[in-house]
């Protein structure tokens, strides 16, 4: 009988294959298989073997190719027919990336699971942009959560943004008016500052910033796409005073 192949839940960072871990680089280089969503760039399919089998199941908001159920399910068809399986997402597998549900039903078949983590669409854009996601005089706690998916109301931020707090919202650009709504019932004010930033860690990365009552418009009229991030907190506005305070210094 043929031996059941590996499933790796492989993070593949924002975009750029220089923020790849060495680990994912070469399982990418060596897959036979590679199963891949629409977050991961051409950069990093690129590095896939010329004779390598890719299986795009991309997802856009609303128009699923393929549910969620039969991609647990290919990927452990695939493991059971001898085959070591590179399960490519974009950022990192575990954080709003159903790496959990893929990793359950491969455990459930007896399917061996490993999983190597990426760099996640906030850890990129904090370095790409600058803006810090914890800093001593600012913020000393970070939240992650999902502008959409389960429903909005359904979820409690209470307590997530605000003084010494910083909030990073993936999947919000749909919901940002809701999001500001919301956020201010919860007791944040108006003016607390907020960052859009669209594709982060990429060469065609955005960014926007504005207070947070402004936030459905800033999203509006810039045009704002997925993939972007929205950062509610102080941490958002530091940067800019840190590079004034060196202009100033420069010109002194
Ligand atoms: N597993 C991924 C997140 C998948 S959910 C990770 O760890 O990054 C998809 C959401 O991630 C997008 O809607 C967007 O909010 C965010 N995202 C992913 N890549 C991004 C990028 N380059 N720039 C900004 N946001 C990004």
């Amino acid at each position: 009988m043929m031996e059941t192949g590996t499933i790796f839940l492989v993070g593949a960072g924002p975009g750029d294959p220089d923020l790849l871990t060495l680990r994912a680089a070469r399982l990418i280089e060596s897959a036979e298989v590679i199963v891949h969503d629409g977050l991961v760039s051409p950069e990093i399919m690129a590095m896939a073997r010329d004779d390598a089998r890719l299986i795009s199941v991309a997802k856009k908001r609303a128009r699923h190719t393929l549910p969620q159920d039969d991609i647990n399910l290919l990927l452990v068809r695939l493991a059971q027919k001898g085959h070591d399986v590179v399960r490519l997402k974009g950022g990192d597998p575990l954080i709003f990336g159903r790496g959990g549900e893929e990793a359950e039903l491969a455990r459930a078949h007896g399917v061996k699971v490993e999983i190597v983590p990426g760099i996640s669409a906030a850890n990129g854009m904090a370095a790409a942009t600058q803006i810090p996601l914890t800093h001593r005089d600012a913020a000393s706690i970070v939240s992650f959560v999902a502008g959409q998916c389960k429903g909005l109301a359904d979820q409690d931020w209470s307590g997530l943004a605000g003084k010494g707090r910083t909030l990073v919202i993936y999947m919000g650009v749909k919901t940002a008016p809701q999001i500001a709504e919301k956020l201010m019932a919860d007791g944040l004010t108006p003016d607390v500052p907020v960052a859009v930033v669209e594709n982060a860690a990429r060469a065609d990365m955005r960014v926007v910033r504005g207070p947070l009552a402004g936030l459905p418009d800033l999203v509006k009229s810039h045009k704002i796409k997925s993939p972007a991030l929205i950062v509610i907190g102080d941490v958002t506005a530091r940067e800019d005073a840190h590079l004034e305070q060196l202009a100033l210094e420069a010109h002194q």
